[in-house]
């Protein structure tokens, strides 16, 4: 029995050190995979950017090309005016370009404030493109660390469970089976150890009798509270 329980205590040191090492590498892949979403949520808005920056410029050259047709109106109905013999169709003609001259005003403020639209949202863009470069230039870095770290760790992984499945095959199944269930039921402690009449797995005192049989080292005892199995240490 004590050999047994050697075993298993052997076996609970690699599961646990498994578990530790498995714990790491999920939090080294988090880490990796919170680059990459912040990297896709500033991409996420770059690409609105510049959806709302194409919306603006399109509007843009609409103005300019307005702005463009009015002057010319006003360059043509101008030009006009010399070659007018009569003063009520020049009072017209002057009418329709001082009209024509306010419109563009208006026209040229429009395509001013639009400008401005587009200015703010470009320097939005560029700060944002800067933000950007730097998740992946940090991620590069940062990443390749991680890389090299999930390897380290998938070595040491590779080895425990190298050493595991040595431990494994002098385990009896069914108490392989047992000590399993247990350590994924109780969080990675299967086994416990029993001092000065109670468990310490959970603390509670075990029946005298019960406690009195596992100093004598004979059969499997489990603890009647938790269910771990239990184990004395031996004074060597
Ligand atoms: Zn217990």
């Amino acid at each position: 029995m004590q050999e047994k329980m050697n075993l298993l205590r052997d076996l609970q040191e690699i599961d646990q050190e498994i578990s530790s090492i498995e714990d790491v590498c999920s939090e080294y892949q988090q880490e990796l995979g919170a680059f990459k979403q912040a990297a896709a949520e500033v991409q996420a808005m770059l690409d609105q950017l510049a959806e709302e920056i194409g919306q603006l410029q399109q509007e843009e050259a609409q103005l300019q090309l307005e702005l463009l047709k009015q002057r010319d109106h006003v360059a043509r109905a101008e030009a006009r005016l010399p070659g007018i013999q009569t003063q009520k169709e020049y009072v017209a003609v002057l009418k329709e370009v001082d009209v024509a001259k306010k419109g563009n005003k208006e026209l040229e403020e429009k395509l001013q404030l639009k400008q401005k639209e587009i200015a703010v949202l470009v320097e939005d863009q560029n700060e944002k493109d800067a933000a950007l470069a730097a998740i992946n230039d940090n991620a590069q870095a940062r990443g390749s660390e991680l890389n090299q770290l999930l390897s380290d760790s998938d070595d040491k992984l590779q080895k425990q469970k190298q050493a595991r499945e040595s431990v494994v095959t002098d385990v009896p199944a069914s108490l392989l089976r047992k000590y399993q269930g247990l350590f994924k039921r109780r969080n990675g402690l299967a086994l416990a150890i029993a001092r000065n009449g109670a468990c310490l797995g959970c603390n509670m005192q075990l029946p005298p009798q019960q406690y009195n049989r596992l100093l004598q080292g004979g059969d499997l005892q489990t603890c009647p509270h938790c269910n771990r199995i239990l184990y004395v240490e031996v004074e060597v």
